[in-house]
């Protein structure tokens, strides 16, 4: 069966240190996925590998059946990848409306060559993305205020507006609901449910077990660079190899605790 991602046997070494080691796993087209696991467990490599921002030292990564490991990030991106970043990447001196009408040219593309006509229509096209994202995000008023005037919420949606300009079938978000408060969260999970009920497949990595678990349909787990455990929420919240692996890990909270406490809504316990 092709899956819209397929990820074979990758992995990833730092000189004696293996950041991804074998990870398998797929996504089916139109699924909710979280990636959890204790700090350095390798989530952030794994999108990179993904998305090839980093090389594989080996394996493959299929996208609608199709290799990408060889890809560079701004064909990833063509293909219908998008993602965001743990650490913003905005440029804070530059208008809302150019910092996502970059991820719409990253959907559009753009050649020297093209006649005057053509850059014309292109130019439209990606103003249009842009609107569309924006509205999407709620950002459209602010279109022209400068990236660095934004909230830190506002900021993190405009990172994923960025992403939506590219028009993507998978959407890949790293921590999406770090540094929002629980307001903030609990709307952030809205907007994600509801680009998911419109078809987007959803991929993303968040600390917040109780977004997670009541977001995902399922959920991977990953402890020093492998896949420990990959399940419905309701399962993997019960799992001894996923509690375990948060013991002695250095996030803030407890835990096995968190994980235990972060039923799925609307799941039998
Ligand atoms: P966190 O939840 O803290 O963001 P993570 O699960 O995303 O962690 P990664 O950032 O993927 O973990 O890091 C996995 C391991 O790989 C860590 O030990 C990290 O220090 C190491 N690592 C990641 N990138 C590099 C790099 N460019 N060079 C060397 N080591 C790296």
């Amino acid at each position: 069966m092709t899956h819209l991602l397929d990820i074979d046997n990758v992995s990833r070494h730092y000189g004696g240190l293996t950041a991804v080691g074998e990870f398998s796993g797929h996504i089916a087209k139109g699924e909710r996925v979280g990636l959890i696991g204790p700090n350095g467990a390798g989530k952030t490599t794994l999108f990179d590998l993904i998305t090839s921002y980093t090389r594989l030292s080996s394996g493959d990564v299929r996208f609608e059946g199709r290799s990408i490991s060889a890809r560079k990030p701004h064909e990833v991106a063509r293909m219908g990848i998008a993602r965001t970043f743990q650490n913003l990447r905005i440029l804070p001196n530059v208008t809302v409306f150019d910092n996502v009408s970059i991820g719409a040219l990253g959907h559009v593309g753009h050649s020297p060559w093209n006649s005057l006509f053509a850059r014309r229509a292109i130019s439209e096209r990606i103003s249009r993305l842009t609107m569309q994202a924006l509205e999407r995000t709620g950002l459209e008023s602010l279109a022209g205020e400068l990236a660095a005037n934004l909230s830190y919420g506002k900021r993190k949606y405009l990172e994923i507006a960025r992403a939506l300009a590219l028009q993507p079938t998978l959407l890949i978000l790293d921590e999406p609901a770090a540094g929002l408060n629980d307001t903030e969260t609990a709307e952030l999970a809205g907007f994600v449910r509801t680009l998911s009920a419109e078809g987007m497949t959803i991929l993303l990595v968040e600390h917040d077990m109780g977004f997670v678990m009541s977001l995902c349909e399922r959920v991977m787990v990953m402890a020093s660079g492998q896949k420990i455990a990959d399940g419905p929420p309701g399962v993997i919240s019960k799992d001894p190899k996923v509690l375990d692996a948060y013991l002695g890990s250095d996030v803030e909270e407890d835990a096995p605790a968190a994980v235990k406490a972060a039923e799925p809504i609307g799941e039998p316990a």
